[in-house]
């Protein structure tokens, strides 16, 4: 088999479509399972939809969500940078090559300049359609004499280069999802090669660097599927040696819609915001339309570059659920170093202004305290503000019915008024002394069990369930404990 070589080629608009991301991770791993090498290049030939800082926010995705490529399109030290031997990379800065090759598919009769009018092309769209025809270039152009055409060009007429697509012909490839695919060039349009503003389009640029660039594997999503025919074709005009093509199900959401911006997100930039970890997004991406052959869920990278194939690439559509996603993502928050979650954290507890800089700067331990004692709860990383919120009040209220009746319940003031006469003889409650802190209510007060424990936690956190009652004490320390229980007792006993 020849080298693996795959790539990544995405137009810069904008953002990384959690799609996008899965195309690039699949070629990533095939690459590495194959020990291949990946390359990033950028279709910019589009330039109606060019949005500043584009590439470097795709890049920065990328790099976050781990996957690495070996050559192409860089950001270091905040500035764009190519790195390898095919390059360039970026497709705007290749225009020459592009016009080279559209010279000799001209020359060898593949291809022709094409006049028609931005007019005369609507009306023609408008009359197949009130027809019921699929719009069609009708090849108004294909048999002007090439001196012809030179001269009006000369004259400084406006023109495109069109593909110059055979009658009847049957262009047959192989897909390694899809199987055998055959349509016939009657059923394809002339497709437009170079545009009239000297840049190609995509499917020009796209089989020139492809060859160029030595791909041997083309790995993208099955939106492309209808074009491949087109470029099929012009590897054969060029006499060039076909990749093996590989066509993905689309990421589809619940209703078995593509995931579109209008439904929320979709961006991997709105998955990191939301505070899901790399590895979780990523590890549930790979699930989208794959699966290992033992159906393990929870793969870190290394598994997934030695279990992936093609083979258990599914043809359907491949569901995007948010539920396993986030459980996923659990499995990762559960399993990091709770320095990487108080990290990740701490932005979220400054935009909810539970704490400012100044705290997180003075607090580790508190925080690397409060934050393991939720690590569990947490699907992501974001929700850990809901969740501590409890902890900075100076009072809680108890809504909850369970936690109510247990407020009223016997005993409760005894044990309450106990806390507090014990409080009062420590300067401090640190962890050795809060771990035997009930045992010492057990004993002033001679309550056992529930009776003991639960009007304890409903007093301090407002609810029966909930975290890890020691780092509660040590958490809200002395003062806040006695206020806590002053209020629960004004209010509810
Ligand atoms: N530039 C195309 C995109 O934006 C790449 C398609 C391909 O991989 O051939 O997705």
């Amino acid at each position: 088999m020849k080298d693996v070589r795959v790539r990544f080629a995405p137009s810069p608009t904008g953002y990384l479509h959690i799609g996008g991301l899965r195309t690039a991770l699949y070629n990533y791993l095939f690459a590495r399972n194959n020990g291949g090498k990946f390359v990033l290049r950028i279709e910019d030939t589009d330039q109606t939809r060019f949005v500043e800082g584009a590439i470097e926010n795709l890049i920065k995705a990328l790099h976050w969500s781990g996957v690495k490529y070996d050559e192409g399109v860089f950001v270091e030290d905040g500035k764009v940078v190519q790195r390898g031997e095919y390059g360039p990379y970026i497709q705007s800065e290749r225009l020459d090559i592009y016009r080279k090759y559209v010279d000799e598919l001209i020359d060898k009769g593949h291809a022709y300049y094409c006049f028609c009018s931005k007019e005369r092309l609507d009306s023609l769209r408008e009359e197949q359609k009130i027809k019921g025809l699929v719009p069609k270039y009708d090849g108004f152009c294909r048999n002007i004499p090439l001196d012809e055409a030179k001269e009006r060009i000369a004259k400084g007429e406006e023109y495109v280069v069109r593909l110059k697509l055979p009658h009847d012909y049957d262009i047959k490839f192989h897909d390694m999802v899809r199987g055998d695919i055959v349509i016939n060039t009657d059923d394809i349009d002339d497709q437009v090669l170079l545009k009239s503003d000297g840049f190609p389009t995509y499917h020009m640029a796209v089989v020139v660097d492809d060859h160029l660039m030595e791909i041997s594997h083309i790995v993208r999503g099955e939106e492309w599927l209808p074009s491949t025919p087109k470029h099929v074709y012009l590897y054969e005009a060029f006499g060039w040696e076909k990749p093996t093509y590989v066509h993905l199900p689309t990421v589809l959401n619940k209703d078995r819609k593509k995931l579109s911006k209008r439904q929320g997100d979709v961006s991997v930039e709105d998955f990191k915001a939301k505070g899901y970890l790399p590895e979780g997004l990523v590890n549930y991406l790979a699930l989208v339309g794959w699966s290992p052959e033992d159906n393990q869920e929870i793969l870190s990278m290394e598994d997934l570059v030695e279990k992936f194939s093609f083979e258990r690439v599914s043809k359907t559509g491949g569901i995007f659920d948010k539920d396993k996603l986030d459980w996923v993502n659990s499995h990762y928050i559960r399993t990091s170093p709770v320095e990487r979650i108080t990290e990740l954290a701490i932005p979220y507890l400054i935009d909810a202004e539970l704490i400012d800089e100044k705290f997180a700067e003075e607090n580790p331990n508190w925080l690397n305290l409060m934050v393991k004692t939720v690590q569990e709860s947490l699907d992501i990383v974001g929700e850990i503000s809901e969740k501590v919120e409890f902890l900075f009040k100076d009072s809680v209220d108890i809504e909850e019915e369970d936690a109510l009746e247990i407020i009223k319940g016997e005993h409760v003031s005894t044990v309450l008024d106990a806390i507090v006469d014990e409080l009062n003889t420590v300067e401090q409650v640190d962890e050795d002394y809060a771990k035997g802190f009930m045992k010492l209510i057990q004993k002033a007060t001679g309550v056992k069990g529930k009776n003991l424990f639960m009007p304890a936690r409903v007093a301090l956190t407002g609810m029966a369930h909930g975290p890890e009652f020691v780092n509660v004490l040590v958490l809200l320390g002395k003062e806040n404990i006695i206020k806590r229980i002053k209020y629960v007792k004004e209010k509810y006993i």
